[in-house]
């Protein structure tokens, strides 16, 4: 028997016991050296014009032996000689195939495609073998070898029968113990969906024999009440699929092709609302295909919802969900990407340097967000319909950054225009703002009727000015993370994003401002009792410079507003949570001003509090807050018919 390489023992045992977390990925492995082998021999064929190659030849067939507990892993590739057996087989971290690639680096990629590099995937077969048998004949020799090894001493070699040139990988499976079962391994079921898992797209086609169901001919003497009958066959049938759609060109692809390998891969029922293939050549080569879907998943706001696009090395899966290559708020993204050009840690499970995955992932990034841009432009209706789907997650991304992503999402979201009645874009509000308007004005509540209705927002819409009515809990925190928009390229002539309903408008001329101050002044006393009748549901009771028609508004001060109050009331901390500071503004040319006066100036101080209460809540409804005692306010009401 033949002694592992020096050290060789102790690698193996570490390399079995800790490199992988998977041990389904043995087949991953051979069929990658199959692919490998049949690479190198198709590319010898490409300069030696003697050796003719059918289509047969090159390809890779897996099978299973229920009794002999075995699953083989045969190619008809270049095969290895008795040398190359033992220094490729018996020397661990010893990689033929990626001294292949470097010799040949100028085909690699397009003629073929090396998958090997580390020399140890083969070894990978001893975490689910007892034993591995290796029978191997080189091309253009007449000597077959077999190599076989239990994977803890050594190995042998001795000579053995192979028709062809090529190579069977052969492995006798450990015994089932309580905790482990080999057994999916010995059925059709198991192999055909870890090749179609992990090798779906290797270039050669994998074969299995199959199990299919036809039906039996009908017999001559068969009644009136025949059953067709059904016979199960076996059929040598190709896996995988080979050509990664990703590879192609769009021009090449019909949409329908996208869209089945779209429902297939990433399990959704319904066609995407857009693909985007990507194929970048350079210093960072790689292929993407990534598709938005057209509606979102039920989970997509949970918690266990994963993010992330499928990563393949050289036609093999790496990585099912790799997160790093999205962004969150690019999280509804499927796909997959594709590149030779990463460093794969050792067990191929990982990547040893994410700065390559880094750099991929902010070229995708910008390619989504440029679709999105795309979609915004062209197809408004489409786009509408993602944003219904998707906006959330856009809004959210900015205010989760604080701002800082908001050069690549602000100019992707929709808001609802009360003056338009349809969506806007901020761009589009921008542009269409009077040259004098001094802020961006929004209102923010539970629907785009209640705002249209507001007291405030009618009086912004009448100075001419757009108001972009907010009906999802996360807007507020978005536009307050935002700060402003449509600054140009020197960082200037940004405008403002201000809730109508708090902080100072700054709408009032001068002169308005100073009726509202004196007649603030002239009537302080009677702001006073009604502070005091509201106790601290108010900080200040003010005349508003604001109020056209309705008699008063609740407004607030601070950052923080009416609407973000409701929204933090849900959140963990309850309804005591944050409190906004909130000003009872009242409309002192409306007639309930006068009956207010009135009923000071005759030290009706009952009244007062009746009255405080009723516009206060009042006012807070028309806001669609809800009222503290509404039972009490009822009253009240009743009390004064
Ligand atoms: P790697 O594939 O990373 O090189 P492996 O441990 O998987 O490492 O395989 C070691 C070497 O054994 C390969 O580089 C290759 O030269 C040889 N080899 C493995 N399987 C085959 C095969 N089916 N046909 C020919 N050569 C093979
Ligand atoms: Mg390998």
């Amino acid at each position: 028997m033949r002694k592992f390489k020096t050290e060789s023992k102790k690698l193996l045992d570490l390399m079995i016991n800790s490199i992988y977390t998977n041990r389904e990925i043995f087949l991953r492995e051979l069929i990658s050296n199959a692919s490998d082998a049949v690479d190198k021999l198709y590319f010898k064929s490409l300069t030696d014009k003697s050796i003719e190659l059918s289509k047969d030849e090159l390809a890779i067939q897996v099978s299973f032996d229920k009794d002999a507990r075995t699953v083989t892993v045969s190619d008809s590739g270049i095969g290895m000689t008795k040398d190359e057996l033992d220094r490729n087989l018996g020397t661990i971290a010893h990689s033929d195939s990626m001294a292949f690639k470097m010799e040949n680096d100028e085909v690699q990629g397009d003629d073929v495609d090396i998958i090997g590099q580390f020399g140890v995937g083969f070894y990978s077969s001893f975490m689910v073998g007892k034993s591995v048998r290796v029978v191997s004949k080189a091309y253009g020799s007449d000597e077959a070898w077999a190599w076989e090894s239990d994977g803890v001493e050594g190995y042998t070699i001795e000579p053995a029968e192979r028709a062809e040139h090529g190579t069977d990988v052969i492995i006798t499976l450990k015994d089932n113990t309580d905790e482990d079962s080999y057994d999916g391994y010995l059925s059709e079921y198991g192999l055909k969906d870890l090749v179609k898992r992990y090798s779906n797209y290797v270039r050669y086609p994998i074969r299995m024999e199959v199990t299919k169901s036809r039906e039996l001919p009908k017999p001559e003497d068969a009644g009136d009440d025949y059953v067709p009958q059904f016979e199960n066959y076996q059929e040598l049938d190709t896996v995988n699929s080979m050509i990664p759609i990703w590879k192609r060109r769009k021009s090449e692809v019909d949409q329908e092709e996208y869209n089945e390998f779209y429902k297939t891969d990433f399990h959704d029922f319904a066609d995407p609302a857009r693909t985007i293939s990507v194929h970048a050549e350079g210093a960072l080569s790689y292929d993407a295909l990534l598709f938005v879907p057209s509606r979102a998943p039920f989970d997509l706001y949970s918690r266990d919802y994963q993010k992330g696009l499928a990563l393949y090395s050289s036609n093999v899966l790496i990585m099912e969900k790799c997160e790093e290559l999205l962004p969150d708020y690019y999280n509804f993204v499927h796909g997959v990407v594709d590149s030779q050009d990463l460093q794969l840690n050792i067990s191929r499970e990982t990547l040893q340097h994410n700065s390559q995955l880094r750099a991929i992932a902010k070229k995708i990034e910008k390619k989504i967000t440029s679709d999105l841009e795309d979609m915004r432009d062209n197809d408004r209706e489409g786009y509408e319909a993602f944003f219904e789907n998707f906006g959330r997650g856009l809004k959210y991304g900015i205010y989760a950054s604080y701002g800082s992503q908001k050069d690549t999402l602000a100019d992707l979201l929709l808001y609802y225009s009360a003056k338009q009645d349809k969506l806007v874009t901020l761009a589009e509000y921008f542009e269409a703002m009077p040259e004098d308007q001094p802020a961006i004005y929004y209102a923010a509540g539970d629907s785009v009727e209640r705002l249209n209705k507001m007291p405030i927002v009618k009086t912004v819409l009448g100075k001419g000015y757009d108001v972009l009515l907010c009906t999802q809990d996360v807007d507020e925190f978005c536009f307050t993370a935002m700060r402003d928009y449509g600054a140009n390229e020197d960082g200037e002539g940004a405008k403002e994003l201000k809730n109508v309903a708090s902080g100072d408008l700054d709408f009032a001329t001068e002169d308005e401002k100073k009726e509202a101050e004196e007649a603030t002044k002239e009537n302080e006393d009677l702001f006073k009792a009604l502070k005091d009748a509201l106790g601290n549901e108010v900080t200040k009771v003010a005349v508003s410079a604001r109020l056209t028609d309705a008699p008063a508004c609740v407004t607030t001060e601070g950052p923080v507003s009416l609407e973000m109050e409701r929204v933090l009331s849900k959140g963990p901390e309850g309804p005591d949570g944050v409190k906004s500071q909130r000003v009872l503004e009242l409309n002192a040319k409306h007639p309930v001003f006068d009956t207010l006066k009135a009923a000071h100036e005759a030290g009706d101080n009952d009244k007062i509090r009746l009255y405080a209460d009723l516009l206060y809540n009042q006012a807070l409804l028309v806001e669609g807050m809800p009222i503290d005692d509404p039972v009490a306010f009822a009253q009240n009401v009743a009390k004064l018919m």
